[in-house]
């Protein structure tokens, strides 16, 4: 079959991706994946999984996520809904069924491997299909983050251990013969997932003194405050953005911007008495925070080797632990490093971050440069990969190229018309809905924008000063 573009993958980014370039081109599309449904890592999720940021401005251009409702109750109240794991592959789902296939232009091979050369293998039947593809190839799985059901861990688990990744939690109610219902818990890992899995157990009932937690490194977070997208957030939202980049332009080192920032509210730690080693971006709100401070059996040995009955052994030294613990694993890395490629190379795309963190508008702007761009060359410079931060060091060239690609793209009058308005940029929405006549906002901008140069002038100090080994 002939196709304009196949695009490897159907997770949120590939999603993201086809949407834009089907409202910008008249291109034919074709997708493959190996889900059964669109969505990728969101169709293995833990079932109370959520967005670690606002639903308003996730998932695809076109099509609202959720009703922009806010919370009323638990931890995220008064702040926008965040999406959890079902709503979003339903979301998925529906703009495929609803808008990409009846569209004309779509083909979808879902259970279906791509084993290159324009290859895609039914996983079901072993039936092959070559497509010939006129434009490019899109490899929409440069993320593909790892999660607790579908990853391999990295420790031993000798017999009589019982170990479940966090999708088995909503499942312990059912009582198994000759298996109680476990009520001493440890959980393995540090991440966003480890904090989801101990507010569910606190919020279902679990007593803290009997949760054990194995933190090998402390994480910044980053409060949700500052993630909100409404006007009624623009203090926080645009303030604290303004804010943020007086503490990069003041800072002595990365470290020093880290407390500047959780000086203002805007980085939060679980535990003040550690210095974090880790920021992944993981989002969270401070009811979270408040609720997760009551785990006081922490454990920090590094990482788990492996787990016999009554014992853990870790990188630094082997912990006692009561029989019958429930050990549940969020081990499982969400984020890959990768080194970057550029983006557009002949016949081909590979879509990558370009404003951190927010995956689903770099994938749908990759899109809309490749719609509108005038060349590779040309496209590339509009679309320079942002690096993941490895360590706290990596924060700072991750906000840096940030900001010169945000740069770039002000400088291209129709690309910045499309950012004015897409629904996956929260904030430019809200500052191309600010009015004109608001002079005590329209100060916050000018501010924002005199911080900008003095943080990026500051950056390469702080750089010298934090190396990023
Ligand atoms: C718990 C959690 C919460 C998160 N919250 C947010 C958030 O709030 N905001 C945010 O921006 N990001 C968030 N993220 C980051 C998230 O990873 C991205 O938003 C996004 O879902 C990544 O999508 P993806 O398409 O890159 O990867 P995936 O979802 O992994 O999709 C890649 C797809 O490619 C398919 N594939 C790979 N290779 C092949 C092949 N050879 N043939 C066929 N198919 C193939 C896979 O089957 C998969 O379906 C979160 C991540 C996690 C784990």
């Amino acid at each position: 079959m002939n196709t304009d573009y196949l695009i490897i993958g159907s997770g949120a980014v590939g999603m993201a991706f086809a949407d834009t370039l089907l409202d910008e081109s008249d291109a034919h599309i074709t997708m493959v994946d190996r889900h059964a449904t669109p969505g990728g890592h969101w169709n293995d999720a833990y079932s109370f999984v959520t967005l670690h940021q606002p639903s308003a401005y996730y998932g695809v251009n076109s099509t609202e996520l959720g009703s922009r409702r806010k919370d009323e109750s638990g931890p995220n109240s008064g702040m926008y809904e965040l999406a959890g794991g079902p709503e979003i592959t339903t979301y998925f789902d529906k703009v495929m069924q609803h808008k990409f296939l009846p569209s004309g232009r779509v083909s979808y091979f879902p259970m279906s491997n791509y084993v290159g050369d324009g290859r895609i293998v039914s996983l079901l039947s072993g039936a092959q299909t070559a497509v010939t593809v006129q434009k490019k190839t899109v490899d929409a799985t440069w993320f593909s983050p790892s999660v607790p059901s579908t990853h391999t861990p990295k420790f031993t688990v000798a017999q009589g251990v019982r170990v479940i990744p966090p999708n088995g939690l909503p499942q312990l109610w059912l009582q198994r013969e000759g298996q109680p219902v476990p009520n001493k818990f440890c959980i393995l890992g540090a991440g966003k997932t480890a904090m989801d899995a101990a507010v569910w157990l606190l919020r279902n009932g679990a007593m803290p003194e009997s949760i054990q937690w194995v933190v090998p490194r402390d994480s910044w977070l980053v409060n949700r405050l500052q993630t909100q997208p409404g006007l009624e957030f623009f203090n926080e939202s645009i303030g604290g953005e303004s804010d943020k980049l007086a503490a990069f332009a003041e800072a002595k080192s990365v470290e020093d911007v880290f407390l500047k920032l959780e000086s203002l509210g805007q980085m939060l730690r679980i535990d003040r008495n550690h210095c974090p080693a880790m920021f992944h971006y993981a989002t969270v709100s401070t009811g979270e925070v408040e609720l997760l401070r009551k785990i006081e059996r922490v454990i920090r040995k590094g990482r788990v080797q492996s787990i016999a009955p009554g014992a853990m052994v870790m990188d630094q030294g082997t912990v006692a632990m009561e029989s019958g613990t429930l050990y549940v694993d969020c081990t499982a890395s969400a984020i890959s490093h990768r080194k970057s490629e550029p983006v557009f190379e002949e016949g081909r795309i590979k879509i990558q971050l370009l404003r951190a963190p927010l995956v689903a508008l770099s994938a749908a702007l990759t899109a809309y440069v490749e719609a509108h761009g005038a060349d590779d060359a040309h496209k590339n410079q509009l679309c320079v990969p942002v690096p993941f931060p490895e360590n706290l060091a990596g924060y700072v060239p991750a906000t840096q190229n940030s900001m010169m690609n945000q740069f770039r793209w002000s400088q291209d009058k129709a690309l910045r018309q499309w950012l004015r308005y897409t629904r996956l940029d929260g904030f430019g929405k809200m500052v191309a809905e600010l009015d004109k006549a608001d002079t005590e906002r329209q100060a916050v901008l000018a501010q924002l924008r005199t911080r900008a140069m003095a943080a990026m002038s500051n950056m390469p100090h702080l750089l010298n000063a934090s190396p990023m080994v």
